[in-house]
């Protein structure tokens, strides 16, 4: 996220304090000395280790780089997914993964808004207009946490940004992923999502709209969720997420 410029007096107070109390890089727990303006919360070096996706030819569809000059991968060959197309910012390895793991398991609720401004400006280029939907955490999370981790992405993109979110989508009970396959995946979590009859957005759901998650692994979760908002009416679903595992 951004920060507005710093008058000096607050200037030298921060830098004060930094010396007595230096942040720490979120990925290497170097002191962050005199970094302040940084954009992220992490030191110099494990900026430049973020690993954004730079590849030339990605699959139209999930978005997974290509070698080839094929337009779609094997996988999104073989099968079709609910939802229009997937775009991942980054490889799920390195800082984005400490990021990601730091917010969700070691319970740092106050990165949602890094993620969201890493999210931001892809959001802003490819979908100005579309309300976001963050996919539901699993219930037990949920619960252990207290919060929701893409909804709290989404509400800080809405604070910082104003952009629309609604939130049509519940998890009915948990779907373990971790270790299954592609078509495991998929059957797994069929039927663990549901509508959220007592979201006040009905209305909102005959426009296109964006679906927003933090890792896409084998696109079984989004695809889920698609289903589920086309069925409530929705025209199209384009998701968008932080990290993609590959
Ligand atoms: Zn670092
Ligand atoms: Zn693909």
């Amino acid at each position: 996220m951004i920060a507005p410029p710093m008058r000096w007096p607050e200037k030298l107070g921060r830098s004060l304090l930094e010396i007595v109390y230096p942040r720490r890089c979120l990925c290497c727990g170097d002191p962050l000395l005199f970094r302040a303006s940084l954009r992220l919360p992490i030191c110099g070096r494990c900026e430049q280790a973020l690993s954004p996706i730079e590849a030339q030819n990605r699959c139209v569809v999930c978005s997974i780089p290509l070698i080839s000059e094929l337009e779609r991968c094997t996988r999104c060959s073989e099968r079709h997914f609910s939802f229009t197309c997937n775009f991942s910012l980054y490889e799920y390895r390195g800082p984005i993964r400490q990021i990601i793991s730091q917010f969700k398991f070691s319970n740092r609720r106050s990165l949602a808004g890094l993620i969201a401004g890493l999210l931001y400006p892809e959001l802003e280029r490819r979908y100005p207009d579309l309300p976001v939907i963050p996919v539901p955490g699993s219930r037990r999370s949920v619960g252990r946490r207290g919060w929701d981790p893409m909804l709290e992405v989404a509400r800080a993109l809405r604070r910082s940004r104003g952009t629309e979110i609604l939130t049509p989508l519940m998890r009915t009970r948990g779907a373990a992923q971790k270790g299954l396959h592609y078509r495991e995946r998929m059957e797994n979590i069929r039927g663990t999502i549901q509508l959220n009859r007592g979201s006040r957005c009905s209305a909102g759901l005959r426009r296109p709209v964006v679906l927003l998650d933090d890792i896409f692994t084998s696109g079984a979760t989004a695809d889920e969720c698609t289903r589920i908002l086309r069925l409530a009416g929705v025209r199209e679903v384009f998701v968008l997420t932080l990290a993609m595992e590959l």
